[in-house]
């Protein structure tokens, strides 16, 4: 990789050639896309999940996310599927099809840009056997870098006994794992002022979280990383409870064999906080080797300079550095 100042591990594209071949087989897409300039306004269904808004040109055209990655600081992406399109839900036909067509684009423009983006690969998790057979092609024959799944699997949380073979496969390859929330709990209180994002979003992350330290399933595959999205929800912040329900209540203690902070060895936490003190608190919380940058690019409720966000910490210039780059390098093996 040429000179960069920066890595960002969460970032997202839509492949909208795919889903337009898509749609022509199966009855289950809406598209309602309005480029304007650099922007897109978007109102997008696929199944039974649902999105609007105005995003960055790069949500849809991969030149604009590669212009956009060199506009004020060189970033390198490592890009994975947007979570309005993880298909879970739907017939697993189609969810394989998708999945195949985003990996195998994913490798072309990784090649096409080798300086400038990675991918994550995408797996159709509602079965996990096809899932896993993917996952070998996306990791070992094409090359990519990780992979992205949900914080559940349509309301199964991630310690379903039916999830453990995959998580038993990534632990074998050694994939670090980016969780992303998606049909977030308590949607029916949270439909009104945007709250299944605001609250929705770390809730779910703090409930992958909880699912996979308080079920052991980390006791026996040590190889297991997770990228944790925006800061990794509430878990940070809650930790302390985590640690005393772990000492006060047996239901905690029933498999897990150690108290939740050991577990924190298996979590990275990315950037997207939104407030300085957050992320102060977040890196002294977790320790600076665990938080690595993150965009939330093309969306409105992601950073437009996540670069700028480290520079403005009070931070060593080599814990800065571990964060915008050395962290990413390592955990993705990008070097
Ligand atoms: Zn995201």
């Amino acid at each position: 990789m040429s000179d960069y100042e920066a890595i960002d591990v969460h970032c997202h594209f839509f492949p909208i050639r795919i889903f337009k071949k898509l749609s022509k087989k199966y009855n289950k897409f809406n598209l309602d896309i309005k480029s304007e300039g650099d922007l897109a306004n978007i109102r997008i269904s696929i199944g039974n999940v649902r999105y609007s808004g105005t995003v960055k040109g790069g949500f849809l055209d991969f030149d604009k996310l590669v212009k956009d990655s060199l506009t004020k600081h060189k970033i390198i992406r490592i890009i994975s599927i947007a979570p309005i399109s993880f298909f879970y839900e739907l017939d697993i036909e189609i969810a394989d099809e998708l999945y195949r067509e985003f990996n195998n684009l994913a490798s072309e423009l990784s090649e096409k840009y080798k300086d400038i983006v990675s991918f994550m690969a995408g797996i159709p998790l509602q079965d996990p056997s096809k899932a896993i057979e993917e996952l070998k092609r996306a990791i070992i024959d094409l090359g990519l870098k990780g992979v992205a799944i949900g914080t559940n699997v349509v309301g199964k949380n991630l310690d379903h006994p039916t999830l453990r073979k995959f998580f038993i496969e990534a632990n074998r390859l050694n994939v670090p794992i980016f969780l992303h929330p998606a049909y977030v709990a308590a949607k029916s209180r949270l439909k009104r002022y945007y709250l299944t994002n605001i609250i929705g979003n770390p809730l779910d992350t703090t409930i992958a979280v909880g699912s996979l330290i308080f079920s052991g399933l980390l006791d026996q595959l040590s190889n297991l990383k997770f990228v944790l999205a925006h800061g990794g929800g509430f878990f940070p912040y809650q930790l302390g409870r985590f640690e005393h329900g772990y000492h006060v209540r047996e239901e905690t203690k029933f498999k897990a064999k150690q108290s939740p902070k050991y577990y924190l060895r298996h979590f990275y936490f990315d950037t997207i906080l939104h407030d300085k003190e957050a992320l102060n608190f977040l890196i002294r919380q977790v320790g600076p080797e665990k938080i690595i940058m993150g965009s939330d690019y093309p969306f409105d409720m992601g950073y437009d300079n996540p670069v700028d966000v480290i520079e403005s910490l009070e931070l060593a210039g080599n814990i800065k550095n571990m964060i915008l780059i050395e962290n990413a390098i390592k955990l993705f093996k990008l070097e």
